[in-house]
């Protein structure tokens, strides 16, 4: 049921609900079907199913009915797939990849860096210390990120080819300061 051609779709479920999730999911045909003939079509455990089925459930993909059977009080559980929410969820995953990256990019372009063998400042701090660290005992020595910011700048533009979501940003992010 998911377009696996695109990488993106693939990693994003990959860290879901793994390796043997995707394949599982990848055979589900369109409409309703139950937790049992996903196990019998894939040949695995009904519990492996499970387990799929409720982290897609969580994440607003799989949804379920009960069916019960009144003369033996079995549930069936129909299962079925909003693929809408999986564009939904991947437009949001690439969303707050660019928000990081984008925060990223805004502090890498703040101001200058210097960087001993422990850790990265910015030059206002560099120069409080007189250039010297003393944790790792070294000095701060220019760090000039200009390649790090092309890269960002690189990886936000083809991030933003990816998606045709309107207005991408929202809120501040986080302000990640990276160590090193
Ligand atoms: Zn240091």
């Amino acid at each position: 049921m998911f377009e696996t051609d695109d990488p993106l779709v693939r990693e994003y479920f990959r860290k879901m609900i793994g390796e043997e999730g995707l394949r599982i999911m990848e055979n589900v045909p369109e409409g309703e079907i139950t937790d049992r003939e996903i196990a019998t079509l894939n040949d695995i455990k009904p519990t492996s199913v499970r387990k799929v089925l409720y982290k897609l459930y969580e994440s607003r993909i799989a949804e379920y009915r009960t069916e019960r059977d009144d003369d033996s009080g079995w549930i069936t559980y129909w299962w079925s797939f909003n693929r809408d929410n999986v564009k939904k969820m991947m437009d949001k995953e690439v969303d707050d990849e660019l928000t990081g990256l984008r925060t990223k990019l805004e502090y890498e372009r703040s101001g200058e860096f210097y960087q001993c063998r422990c850790r990265c400042v910015l030059f206002e701090e560099a120069a409080e210390k007189d250039f010297w660290c003393e944790e790792c005992e070294s000095h701060f020595e220019y760090l000039d990120n200009g390649a790090l910011i092309k890269e960002l700048e690189e990886l936000i533009e083809e991030r933003e080819g990816e998606t045709k979501v309107e207005g991408l940003i929202k809120g501040d992010g986080e302000r990640r300061i990276e160590g090193s």
